[in-house]
């Protein structure tokens, strides 16, 4: 099992290093031969089980990407062979000798060792990935898994220091997505009264403001969109949120903007000092990392997973130096992926305790990149140049006067071979100069996305009922109307 929290987080950075050798070790020796998926890669790389032995020798095996894992029309079952399946056979050949001698001195029944297996191996949740670009991709759980996603969550609330006495309201909605079930397994771990609202769509944005006001909600976790969205109409009815300590963002970035509008609603509701902390996840990584400060890492749980970081080669970087994070599982089970190329990018890995919480674990620095899930938006014949509409998200998410927001990619004048267009629909909050604001907002797109747009005024609740805010799992804050070619 885990090794313990309050051990792992200061244990000083070489024993860390040894105790993430070692894990890696018994796990690709003892547990990778069970998947089919890495059996048969290193089976055609010519590589054995037993060559890995360090986190540099690490570096013979091939990355895996999303185009490996997830299913496709022909292959609908391909995201199985990712899950560990052990069976007679592979388990005579692999499993620990101890493990063998127990089962071989009879000192387990057969009854016994099955459901040891079952308990370590057998799927029993799964989560999804949202992506729009492949079919969703199912990442499996064993029962081992949950306590480990439960263990991780406790930890993520163990590093901002949240006091079990607060009583919780979780506003992720209920999907088979990993930000629901992860905060709600950490919750009940961490022995925290809580209401698990299901979001926006189940219960609804007035059922959750009266709900943190009357359970005086110390802690809130939600998406980041929906939240200052929830907060916003709170606000307008003058609620009172004054107990809010900590808001835990989740399932998308959280720009310095929007952090700032959040905090300016909880405090005008009375909170006092409320912290706002960002995490960073992924389904194949199986569980979150989070910030203990603002402006903090977000601190890893080296006994779980390795990161490394690598440039546009492929080239493992010098510690450190910002690149490509890629995630290797070390304590999972059920689906389990090796060097995985999450397309993120980061400014790089401190291996420095953390400055704010004294932490010794590693902590990817802030201000993730985060793969753009959009089709690329065809510019060239505009200026021949691609735009990074992730861009949007920080400008408009972080204007004071924008209220709600939506970005269309559509051919102007409706013509399917003619020129993209950009328009960008914006609520501006109550007695803002619509004008004034466009002007403004027309330079600083061309600023940061470096495109020029066209930009329409739109009534809040017909832009909210776009952005899907209260039927969406995530809000649409950017539409591809283009016809697909
Ligand atoms: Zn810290």
């Amino acid at each position: 099992m885990p090794t313990p929290w309050n051990k792992l987080s200061r244990m000083p950075a070489d024993e860390l290093r040894a105790l993430q050798n070692s894990n890696l070790r018994k796990f690709v020796r003892h547990l990778l031969p069970y998947s089919p998926y890495y059996r048969e890669m290193f089976h055609k790389e010519k590589i054995e089980f037993s060559d890995i032995q360090t986190l540099e020798d690490l570096q013979r095996i091939p990355f895996t990407s999303k185009n490996d894992i997830a299913p496709t029309e022909e292959d609908r079952a391909r995201p199985r062979k990712f899950i560990l399946q052990p069976d007679e056979e592979l388990i005579k050949r692999h499993a620990p000798k101890s493990q063998l001698a127990k089962i071989l001195w009879g000192k387990l029944t057969h009854q016994d060792v099955k459901r040891q297996l079952e308990r370590e191996f057998k799927p029993v949740h799964m989560h999804f990935t949202t992506g729009r670009t492949a079919l969703p991709t199912p990442f499996a759980y064993s029962e081992r898994d949950v306590e480990l996603l439960k263990e991780s969550g406790e930890r993520m609330f163990n590093v901002i220091k949240v006091s079990r006495d607060l009583l919780a309201v979780n506003g992720f909605p209920y999907s088979p997505h990993l930000a629901f079930w992860l905060a709600y397994n950490a919750l009940v771990k961490l022995g925290m009264t809580s209401l698990q609202t299901g979001g926006g769509k189940v219960m609804g944005t007035q059922k959750i403001i009266d709900a943190i006001e009357r359970l005086k909600a110390g802690l809130l976790t939600f998406i980041p969109g929906y939240c200052y969205h929830v907060l916003r109409a709170a606000a307008e009815q003058n609620r009172d949120f004054s107990q809010v300590k900590h808001v835990v963002f989740g399932g998308e970035r959280v720009s310095q903007g929007l952090r700032d509008k959040v905090r300016e609603l909880l405090v005008k509701m009375g909170a006092t000092d409320p912290k706002i902390y960002a995490t960073y996840a992924m389904t194949e990584g199986k569980t979150a990392w989070i910030q203990c400060a603002e402006d903090s890492g977000y601190h890893l749980y080296p006994d779980l997973e390795y990161f490394e970081v690598i440039d546009k080669d492929g080239n493992r970087v010098k510690e450190g130096e910002s690149g490509e994070l890629v995630f290797t599982s070390l304590g999972w089970r059920g689906s389990v992926v090796v060097r995985y190329r999450t397309g993120d990018t980061c400014k790089g890995i401190e291996f420095e305790p953390c400055p704010r919480c004294g932490n010794t674990v590693p902590q990817i620095r802030p201000d993730i990149q985060r793969k753009s899930e959009i089709k690329e938006f065809h510019l060239t014949k505009v200026k021949g140049e691609l735009v990074n509409m992730n861009n949007f998200y920080p400008l408009l998410s972080g204007v004071k006067e924008v209220d709600e927001w939506q970005v269309t990619i559509r051919k102007k004048d409706n013509d399917p071979h003619g020129l993209d267009e950009l328009v960008l629909e914006i609520a501006p909050k109550p007695g803002v100069e619509f004008a004034a604001l466009k002007d403004r907002l027309e330079r600083a797109v061309y600023g940061d996305v470096g495109v020029g747009v066209k930009i329409v005024q739109g009534e809040l609740e017909a832009l909210l009922k776009k952005v899907g805010m209260e039927t969406e799992l995530k809000d649409k804050r950017i539409v591809d109307e283009r016809p697909i070619d």
